[in-house]
């Protein structure tokens, strides 16, 4: 079974079109990033176990579906993947949440991290990682090993845009771990930025260069 998931959705496809724009400012590239991780989730979480309990309505008594509790914690990847966080904890305003700070080193393009903080129960929960783009993979790859080694078993990454070669690096790592996406690009440039993307995330968000 294939581990990518590209969400194929109208909304999904408008909104990321906008995104890529360079000409879309800071503030709107906050608020459509916010908007499609909210998409995303929707899908990401489709299969939240559900439970049966009486709800009395104003005309009579039935058992409705309500979410079973189970246990989710959210991980953004610092500093673009904070974009996508509020959109997910509107869904699920009781998620804990983890950070994982990682840089790429300009010149080999690797994965340092500087930065880690996770529920100490991470192992117990639905570990949903979050970083707007799966470039090289290398960030995902070193988050998906941090979260493994501090026993999470079931990962989940949530990216808005994917390059073939992230996507491979993380299913030769990590096969286990689902990737949700609304598209898949072409491929990677000469400095690991995807082509032809929406440039770099955290600059966009956050109106810095
Ligand atoms: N990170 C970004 O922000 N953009 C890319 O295209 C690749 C990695």
């Amino acid at each position: 079974m294939s581990q990518l998931l590209v969400i194929d959705h109208p909304l999904i496809a408008h909104k990321l079109s906008l995104m890529r724009s360079k000409d879309t400012p800071s503030g709107q590239f906050r608020t459509l990033l916010r908007e499609i991780s909210m998409l995303l989730g929707y899908e990401v979480l489709r299969n939240l176990p559900t439970e049966l309990r009486d709800v009395e309505t104003p005309v009579g008594m039935m058992r409705a579906p309500f979410l079973k509790g189970k246990k989710l914690v959210f991980v953004p990847i610092l500093r673009a993947g904070s974009g996508l966080l509020d959109g997910l904890l509107d869904l699920v305003p009781s998620a804990r949440v983890g950070h994982i700070g990682l840089y790429r080193d300009p010149n080999t393009l690797a994965a340092i991290e500087y930065y880690c903080k996770l529920p100490s129960d991470v192992g117990e929960r639905l570990t949903i990682l979050v970083d707007p783009m799966l470039a090289t993979g290398h960030s995902a790859v070193a988050a998906v090993g941090r979260l493994k080694e501090r026993g999470a078993r079931d990962v989940r990454l949530v990216a808005i845009l994917a390059a073939p070669e992230g996507v491979a690096e993380l299913q030769r790592t990590h096969p286990d771990v689902r990737i949700f996406t609304a598209a898949l690009d072409e491929r990677l440039n000469e400095h690991g930025y995807i082509v032809p993307g929406l440039g770099d995330a955290g600059d966009r968000l956050y109106g810095t260069k």
